[in-house]
């Protein structure tokens, strides 16, 4: 085991790659093109191949992406947009900065993720998109709430932020990347998501032609061509450097994502049959990239065992604490469906472990010990 037990290690991380990581910053500050430079077309590139998807357009950060996503849809004002209740606030600000209306409605308990029966009970005349978060890594049902949405006109945002790379397999066998299943997939490279860059970034995908112009259109001040502005957009781009470090990251996220999985097997292995701890479920239809491995823990024990390994060093995190319908920001806003009993008991039970590419056995073994030690005594 070396050093101090974190969430996530970029340092490590970094290391290994450095040379080449260098070697691609270093080239842009030479060059100086710093500013849509050639490196952040060829990371699109790049990314559009890893995807399997038409069009990729990068952007500042993950917020913005859904922003752009939401604006590239042309809603009115009080357009309803479906939103988990258990998410990270980003995905419910953007619709309420456009003034359109959030609907939030409950997850299932097993997968953390909205479903197709969710979703139903929450559709009226004004509904006009469905965001669905794929949550700590693993794809909501999409083939079930794709089905919804075509039947009623109305079009999907997939929140990939937590799960890029993630594979989805509908029940006839094709296989799609979490992200190219709805109309706009959009994601971010923040420093920690399973692909970051080093500082902010984030990309919107798109099959559709037409969708991913305009996409690029808001993206960049409403203009196709400079000086005419059609729209109105906003300014969000990726960094020239933040694409070359990029880059050079995509080629290891596969490794990534199964080192992540390797975390994962142990904690499932060494965490499962403990009384008052529940693993994570994995869903028969989406691979998982485990941005998070997240447990519960009932029986009002779980803040009891944060505290307890956090004298032992090993830190954890509640993701996330607070239902956003209890945020004070959204109190007024959007409608709420039903009594949302399971994001409540979500808030109070969920316990996330560290988990990154750089763990070992033994800094492992470190982290489930107490874990066993707590709970069975
Ligand atoms: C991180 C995250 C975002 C926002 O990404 P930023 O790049 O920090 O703006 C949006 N949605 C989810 C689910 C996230 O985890």
């Amino acid at each position: 085991m070396s050093g101090t037990i974190q969430m996530v290690d970029l340092k490590g991380q970094y290391a290994k790659i450095k040379a080449e990581v260098d070697y691609a910053m270093l080239k842009v500050i030479e060059d100086s093109t710093f500013i849509q430079g050639p490196e952040v077309r060829n990371f699109e590139k790049d990314l559009q191949e890893y995807l399997n998807v038409k069009r990729v357009i990068s952007c500042g950060n993950g917020t913005d992406a859904l922003q752009i996503a939401l604006m590239a849809l042309d809603l009115k004002q009080n357009d309803e947009v479906i939103v988990p209740s258990f998410t990270y606030v980003a995905t419910a600000e953007v619709i309420g900065l456009l003034g359109l209306t959030p609907v939030m409605i409950d997850v299932d308990p097993g997968s953390f993720n909205i479903t197709a029966d969710l979703v139903k009970p929450a559709l009226s005349a004004k509904t006009k998109a469905i965001i669905p978060v794929h949550l700590f890594g693993q794809c909501s049902d999409m083939e079930e709430i794709a089905a919804i949405a075509n039947d009623n006109g109305i079009k999907i945002i997939e929140d990939t932020a937590q799960a890029l790379g993630a594979v989805y397999t509908f029940s006839d066998g094709e296989q799609k990347r979490a992200g190219t299943i709805g109309d706009i997939g959009s994601t971010s490279f923040f420093p920690s998501k399973n692909l970051g860059c080093y500082g902010d970034g984030g990309a919107l995908y798109t099959n559709n032609e037409e969708l991913g112009d305009r996409l690029k259109m808001v993206a960049n001040h409403g203009q196709r061509k400079k000086y005419h502005h059609e729209i109105l957009g906003v300014n969000s781009r990726l960094d020239t450097i933040q694409a070359a470090i990029l880059r050079v990251k995509l080629k290891y996220l596969d490794e990534y994502t199964a080192a992540r999985n390797k975390v994962a097997s142990f904690y499932d292995q060494h965490l499962a049959n403990i009384p008052g701890l529940t693993i994570p479920a994995r869903s028969p239809r989406s691979t998982h990239v485990f941005h998070q491995y997240t447990v519960k823990i009932d029986g009002g024990k779980r803040n009891g065992l944060q505290e307890y390994l956090k004298g032992k060093s090993i830190p954890s995190m509640i993701y996330y604490p607070l239902p956003l319908f209890e945020q004070q920001a959204y109190k007024n806003i959007g409608r709420r469906i039903g009594e949302m009993n399971t994001t409540k008991m979500l808030c109070e039970q969920v316990l996330s472990l560290p988990i990154h590419t750089e763990m070992d056995e033994e800094t492992l073994a470190y982290i489930t010990g107490p874990i066993k030690a707590y709970l069975n005594g």
